[in-house]
């Protein structure tokens, strides 16, 4: 069976930094966690204190990219589209 071919600086990225984002619904604060390590993430943002959401709040599937505006299982808004002023666009929609 042939592997995909992936690449490997990015694979390594992720083990690194973690497979999954939490982010701070009122800075945008991101941080990578792994789900071994969920149960050590703060409650609230270490930058303001504000909400830290790293589940989706509909179906609690976890947060793959720092940049989801919407859940990619059920598609439900994760965060506001706009931040600072600035709205997370995805490309081609
Ligand atoms: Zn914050
Ligand atoms: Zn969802």
């Amino acid at each position: 069976m042939a592997k995909p071919k992936r690449n490997w600086i990015q694979e390594e990225r992720r083990k690194t930094l973690g497979d999954w984002v939490a982010f701070c619904l009122t800075c945008g604060h991101t941080l990578r966690y792994f789900l071994d390590d969920e149960d050590e993430l703060p409650r609230a943002c270490p930058q303001c204190g504000g909400e830290l959401r790293h589940r989706c709040p509909s179906c609690s599937a976890p947060i793959a990219s720092a940049f989801a505006v919407e859940c990619e299982e059920c598609g439900a808004p994760v965060r506001p589209a706009e931040l600072f002023g600035t709205t997370i666009r995805r490309p081609g929609r």
